[in-house]
């Protein structure tokens, strides 16, 4: 069997190095090519003489994922469409922002979290996406927008990144480690799986963390994310309120907005009172409907009017414009096509 070398960590890279017959320094110039200039192939790592490139090519291969469509939107959002070695697809979303170039990643195929607002959870889970199934969205995004270069990455394409714990902190690691960018310029966000977000800080780098929280009473919020039956709100709080914080960084909240269901004045005053004491910012979402979607989005005078109240408050409150809807690219939209 042929090793896709993209499925070792940097230590396991080494001993497969030597084990080759090859000098240790060659590990690193490698992954140094696979990371950072994103080579496709053994072929294309030039630094290295053919002889090598050959004998190395007997029993590796750089794998990538395949390339199936890429859709542009007139806002410049960009959706990319990628094929998994099984045929099951994924969906990466390159979001550019002023100076910032933003690719939002997806940590599984599908999502079992069943949120009732959200596309990916329609569809149920197919399956747990692996390590370099995870940071290859990022590789093959940036080969083909060189020169340009993504300056931030967001776990908040299709699935539950705390679902898929193991395999999205290894590929974390990799992505700093290995891809050199920078964990405050990552961040991850969950619909609420509490121990896990505790876990995180001491399994992968200290990314950003983002909490879909998408409502202020457990009534509401177990209706519409079945995952606060099993970790409610004040537990969720609580979570983020023992999250270990680098100072000066805070916590996301996300909200989306559901006309007559988490948008009332009432609502705003609850979330005040939830989060105080947190240092966070918080990101309203109006709801970006679906065929099939059995909620609406408010009326721009009710977000505004939702934003006044939290701002009153001393919370930094951004309304979130929703990009990319007329390729299907914006928040819960994304859904690839499943064999
Ligand atoms: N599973 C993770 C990350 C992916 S979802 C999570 O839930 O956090 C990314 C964001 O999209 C979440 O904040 C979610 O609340 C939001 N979202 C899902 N469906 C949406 C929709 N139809 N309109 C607007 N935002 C949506
Ligand atoms: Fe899954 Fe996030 Fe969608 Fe909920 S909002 S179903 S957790 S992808």
């Amino acid at each position: 069997m042929e090793t896709n070398l993209k499925t070792l960590s940097a230590d396991e890279f080494a001993l497969y190095i030597v084990d080759a017959g090859l000098p240790k320094y060659r590990a690193k110039q490698l992954l140094h090519w696979i990371y950072e200039k994103h080579a496709a192939s053994i072929q294309d790592i030039t630094e290295l003489s053919k002889d090598l490139r050959k004998k190395l090519s007997e029993n590796a291969y750089i794998g990538s994922l395949s390339p199936i469509e890429r859709l542009k939107s007139k806002d410049g959002t960009e959706k990319f469409l990628f094929g998994l070695e099984d045929n099951q697809t994924i969906e990466s979303v390159l979001i550019p922002d002023e100076d910032r170039l933003t690719l939002c990643i997806s940590s599984q195929v599908g999502c079992a979290m069943g949120c009732r607002f959200c596309l990916t959870g329609k569809l149920g889970l197919k399956r747990n996406l692996l390590p370099h199934e995870i940071f290859d969205q990022i590789i093959s995004v940036s080969r083909s927008i060189k020169p340009k270069v993504i300056t931030n990455i967001v776990l908040m394409g299709m699935g539950e990144p705390l679902a898929n714990f193991e395999n999205v902190c290894v590929a974390l690691r990799r992505i700093v480690d290995l891809m050199k960018i920078s964990p405050r310029k990552i961040t991850l966000s969950t619909s609420g799986i509490a121990p896990k977000i505790l876990e995180l800080p001491k399994n992968a780098p200290m990314v950003n963390l983002a909490i879909s929280l998408n409502a202020t009473t457990d009534a509401v919020r177990d209706y519409i994310m079945p995952v606060n039956k099993t970790y409610p709100l004040r537990n969720l709080l609580d979570a983020c309120r023992r999250f270990p914080l680098p100072s000066r960084r805070r916590i996301f909240f996300e909200y989306v907005l559901l006309k007559g269901v988490n948008d009332s004045e009432e609502d705003a005053k609850r979330l005040v009172k939830l989060l105080k004491g947190i240092p966070l910012k918080l990101n309203l979402i109006p709801l970006n409907p679906f065929e099939g979607c059995a909620f609406e989005k408010p009326a721009d005078a009710d977000v505004l009017r939702f934003q006044e109240i939290l701002t009153a408050a001393k919370f930094t409150t951004l309304i979130r414009k929703s990009k990319g809807q007329d390729i299907l690219a914006a928040c819960g939209q994304l859904k690839a096509k499943y064999k």
